[in-house]
């Protein structure tokens, strides 16, 4: 089984921003999740290095353009590098054999009379190196770009792209998944609703000598977008794996802005060859930052690089593939990467496994226990049902087979937090019953190396730290997603391995424009009133140990605290269940308010109280960087 994916080639003079990396990160998804289900994967990415601007900038920086491409093509892999982007090749439009397979193409075409030449007086838009007619043009400037085009007469060579028209609007039709998604797949019909010209392919080399010469007239270098284009071919012909036949892609991954060019030049230069067309065409759609158009000018440009360095590779990798379904629009910011570290990756993610890990350390000596299928709760059987099993792998199948990343990752999301739910809510903890106890445990550890798999593709670094973690000595993407995702992989006896915290908690930091934040600190203002040394010395705040922790029976959020504070014992009740199950809880070091008047809490009494902070969703207990003994004041 073979399967073939690519990304556009990334144009040379561009430094990558997060459009690129979205795109690029798409087809790592893919390619990762299809090498697990045992494809033989080529993953292409590259760059595309002729044209007009390449060679005005390469002028301006005194270098030829093919120098000046060499400078440039590392912003790219350095940056595919850091993202852990696994692809099989890199394609240089400025390959030799790359510029060999575009030549005989061109003069197969030219051969069969599809390309002819003819005089030719348009518009024409410098920048963009293309020609508008005079319908097209809006006010003398480009209806592309905005920018003034200029009129020119001269011979050139065309493809005749138009003969083409109805046979591409019929495989359209025929084929309702070859564009996708459906909304894209409309737009282009409706583009091939207005007569296509044809497809001016040449440049005359005294107004742009840095490309690929036209084989029947060296006068002539080729135009930029047909020689990209061919990439997806040529790069078959000597950078695919075994020198077997990868023509045609299963899926071309693209931005919705260079849809037609894929849609409409490539499909048609392809049926003027003969050649079968991809199997899918798909373009996602545009991050906005903060709202906005991203652009350099705007200042808003979003650097990879500043977000994977702050926040680590695979927050950002899922960040991108959850935040917004794949074909729509999405806005980029970085209150909403924090918000998505801290909930989904940090809360969710992050606590299982290590509530999971500290509970077998200090209950079964860091082995990973039995399954004891003695009296099996609804809980274990449904999360044993949604990981495992031929019908998971289908429904997971299908989503990732139609790119719902995002649906993808909420179907893992749901599972997590019902593992969470059964962590906090079994009844085990309280009972103390050994076996269920252990059964719970293995069904949690084992839950968390089938969520591992399926996160794989998306965090590949976290799904392999979570595998590490649980002690198991092998590679995630040596195993077969189907066998590996079986439940009781997860050998007895194993010794955990607990390790570094998968995700840390980010400060969910205020700025000016956040509103809803400042009004959260708004405690911390001047407005508030200040308080004397001996005012705050009337809080006798101790250090305190606990030694005993329950839940509250009927109460989702309270835990009932036997607290040690060095004179005596104290029974505290506070309302942190909703995120800490009470074992991970005992031996703690807590700060409590011991001379807080005691009060009735669901009738269980409370005399003091622990100091925490966090939001609605999670609370966090204050406690001590480095050992102190209980009783010691706190001032
Ligand atoms: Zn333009």
């Amino acid at each position: 089984m073979k399967f073939y994916i690519t990304t556009p080639i990334y144009y040379v003079n561009d430094i990558p921003h997060i459009g690129h990396a979205y795109t690029t990160v798409a087809a790592d998804v893919i390619s990762r999740y299809k090498r697990l289900c045992g494809y033989q994967v080529f993953f292409l990415t590259g760059t595309d290095e002729h044209g007009q601007k390449v060679d005005k900038a390469a002028k301006e920086r005194g270098k030829t353009p093919r120098e000046h491409a060499d400078s440039m093509i590392d912003n790219f892999k350095n940056l595919w590098k850091k993202l852990n982007i696994s692809n099989d090749a890199f394609i240089r439009t400025t390959d030799e054999r790359h510029i060999k397979i575009v030549r005989e193409i061109l003069q197969k075409l030219f051969d069969e009379e599809k390309i002819k030449s003819r005089s030719y007086s348009g518009w024409y838009c410098v920048p963009d190196e293309r020609f508008w007619t005079e319908k097209e043009i809006m006010g003398g400037n480009c209806p592309d770009c905005g920018r003034p085009v200029e009129h020119i007469e001269e011979e050139n060579y065309f493809f005749e792209m138009s003969k083409y028209q109805q046979q591409l609007i019929k495989y359209i039709e025929e084929n309702p998944n070859y564009i996708l998604p459906e909304t894209r797949k409309n737009e282009v019909l409706g583009f091939l609703e207005k007569p296509l010209g044809d497809l001016c392919i040449s440049r005359p080399k005294e107004r742009l000598s840095w490309g690929i010469p036209l084989p029947f007239d060296e006068n002539y270098v080729t135009y930029v977008w047909l020689d990209a284009l061919v990439n997806y071919y040529s790069a078959t012909k000597y950078l695919a794996p075994n020198g077997e036949e990868w023509w045609p892609a299963d899926q071309h991954l693209l931005g919705k802005d260079i849809l037609t060019t894929h849609s409409v030049y490539w499909s048609t230069m392809l049926m003027a060859l003969d050649m079968p067309l991809p199997k899918k065409i798909y373009a996602h759609g545009w991050w906005t930052v903060n709202g906005e158009k991203m652009s350099k000018s705007r200042g808003n440009f979003v650097d990879p690089h500043e977000f994977i360095n702050k926040y680590g590779v695979d927050a950002v990798r899922y960040f991108l593939m959850r935040e917004v379904p794949f074909g729509l629009d999405g806005d980029f910011s970085a209150i909403a990467l924090r918000r998505r570290i801290n909930s989904d990756l940090a809360n969710d993610l992050g606590n299982l496994l290590s509530r999971t890990l500290n509970i077998i350390k200090k209950y079964r000596e860091g082995k990973i226990p039995p399954e004891i299928d003695s009296k099996d709760n609804e809980m274990k059987s449904e999360i044993k049902g949604l990981l495992s099993g031929p019908t998971s792998a289908r429904a997971f199948d299908s989503l990732m087979g139609n790119l719902q990343f995002h649906y993808a990752l909420s179907f893992i999301w749901n599972i997590i937090g019902k593992m969470n739910y059964y962590a906090q809510n079994s009844a085990p903890w309280r009972e103390k019953d050994k076996d269920i106890l252990s059964n719970t445990l293995y069904t949690l550890a084992e839950g968390l190396r089938i969520i591992a798999v399926y996160i794989y593709p998306f965090m590949p670094e976290t799904g392999q730290e979570i595998w590490n973690q649980l002690g198991i000595n092998e590679k995630i993407d040596e195993n077969k997603f189907k066998e590996v995702i079986e439940w009781g992989g997860l050998k007895p006896d194993t010794n955990i391995k607990i390790g570094r915290q998968l995700f840390p908690r980010v400060e969910e930091k205020i700025e000016i424009s956040d509103k809803g934040a400042m009004a959260e600190s708004a405690g911390l203002s001047e407005e508030k009133q200040l308080i004397s040394i001996e005012e705050f010395a009337k809080l006798d705040l101790r250090v305190g140990e606990i030694k005993h922790a329950e839940r509250i029976e009927k109460s989702k959020k309270l835990i009932k605290l036997k607290v040690d504070i060095g004179t005596e014992e104290r029974q505290v009740v506070a309302g942190i269940a909703e995120s800490y199950i009470p074992e991970e809880l005992i031996g703690k070091k807590i700060i409590l308010v011991s001379n807080l008047k005691s009060a009735k809490l669901m009738g269980v009494e409370s005399k003091g109280m622990i100091l925490a902070a966090g939001t609605n969703e999670r609370t966090v207990i204050a406690t001590f960087e480095a050992d102190v003994k209980p009783g010691a004041k706190v001032k």
